[in-house]
């Protein structure tokens, strides 16, 4: 009888249920050599020679995150998310024309301001929310690439990913798209057509705020895949071993972790949309969010466990909701198992987009009425702090 495909959740429970051949360990060990002996043929053991192409470790936790992403791709793992992501970008060959989506983590947007143009990518942000937007942005034989964050940072648009790819295919465009927060575990890109996943697998695929990591996937292994493997190998942009362990030990638990993420930012998003002291409440999974109903096709099972929250009284009064939380810790990044609060505009500086009365919230996996009692507590205190003149509610992003 053939053998029923295991899902997602059992390989990544099991990190691919892999025993040591050696010791019979259900966990994987780490191999931290640099290098590997030379036999008397010349030939090496596992075609394995030196670290920075090739290690035993970083390989398995590369074959369980494509084992998550599915559609029998590749990946490659990196020294972080912007490795990763600026690794794509630098496989593009001057003179190329690269579409991306207006709203999205600012590090990209920010390392493309500032090395795009000199490595002769010509970079334009357009709205990959309105296919018709897109559709005139691209401009056949030149665009190469529409790079794709969704959920994006911090506004949480909502792009079609299908539309897109569909729209982007008929030019020759390649997709990629970054699934940092909506995780494998809400969307597999591949399966909306996309050519290239990226992820910062320092949040939700490790998990627990104690590993920065990066990854790309592609659906083919072609010229351009391996030009993004050949940039890893020759920059040194590698994972390293014990990194690469915990990733994969992180990966264990992440349907658990990003299912009760999404359950309990829900729960938040109700609880607080229609609060006095808020103008808006930016989460997908609310009805009134503009790409809700994209989202709920999209995102299998949830909405993602971020959100943000936009104060009527403007800034201060959000720097006053900063100060007077107990339980969601002030720091920047996301995806971890402990809820962060942020003052996006703050960490991204005075170049930044994101309207200074937005709080980026990350929402890990403690008890959601904690979370929910701390936030009401805080916007208790700071209602104190006197509102900004013009302030008014708004629906969504
Ligand atoms: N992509 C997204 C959506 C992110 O949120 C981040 C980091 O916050 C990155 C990429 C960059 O990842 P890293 O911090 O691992 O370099």
């Amino acid at each position: 009888m053939e053998q029923r495909p295991v899902s997602p959740e059992t390989l990544a429970a099991q990190a691919l249920g892999e025993v040591d051949p050696v010791s019979g360990g259900l966990v994987p060990v780490i191999n931290p050599s640099t290098t590997y002996e030379q036999q008397t043929d010349g030939a090496y053991l596992q075609d394995r020679a030196y670290t920075r192409a090739d290690n035993p470790t970083f390989e398995h936790s590369e074959r369980l995150l494509a084992a998550l992403e599915g559609a029998g791709c590749a990946c490659a793992l990196f020294a972080s998310g912007m490795a990763a992501a600026t690794a794509v970008f630098q496989s593009l060959l001057p003179g190329d024309h690269v579409l991306v989506s207006r709203v999205l983590y600012w590090g990209v947007r920010k390392w493309l301001a500032e090395f795009a143009l000199s490595w002769g990518l010509d970079v334009e942000f357009t709205d990959t929310t309105d296919p018709a937007v897109l559709a005139a942005a691209i401009r056949p034989g030149r665009t190469r690439l529409l790079w794709v964050e969704t959920p994006a940072n911090p506004m949480w648009e909502i792009t079609d990913l299908a539309a897109v790819c569909e729209l982007a295919h008929s030019a020759g465009v390649r997709v990629a798209a970054d699934n940092t927060v909506a995780t494998p575990v809400l969307t597999r890109p591949f399966e909306h057509g996309a050519d290239v996943v990226v992820h910062s697998a320092t949040k939700y695929l490790n998990g627990h705020s104690d590993v920065l990591a990066g990854a790309v996937l592609s659906v083919r292994q072609d010229p351009f895949w391996e030009r993004i493997r050949s940039w890893r190998r020759n920059s040194g942009a590698v994972l390293g071993p014990f990194e690469a362990w915990l990733l994969q030990r992180g990966m264990r638990t992440l349907f658990l972790r990003v299912e009760r993420a999404c359950q309990t930012a829900l729960a938040i998003a109700t609880h607080f949309h229609d609060h006095p002291s808020l103008r808006a409440v930016l989460y997908p999974g609310l009805p009134s969010h503009p790409g809700h109903q994209v989202a709920a096709r999209q995102m299998n099972g949830g909405f993602g466990g971020m959100l943000s929250i936009r104060l009527a009284g403007g800034t201060e009064q959000a720097k006053a909701v900063l100060r007077a939380v107990r339980v969601f810790k002030r720091a920047t990044s996301l995806g971890g198992v402990e809820s962060l609060i942020e003052h996006r505009a703050a960490t991204e500086g005075p170049s930044s987009p994101v309207p200074g009365d937005l709080l980026r919230l990350s929402i890990g996996i403690e008890a959601a009425a904690d979370l929910i009692a701390d936030l009401d507590a805080a916007l208790d205190t700071a209602a104190a702090v006197p509102a900004a003149p013009a302030a008014r509610r708004e629906p969504g992003p």
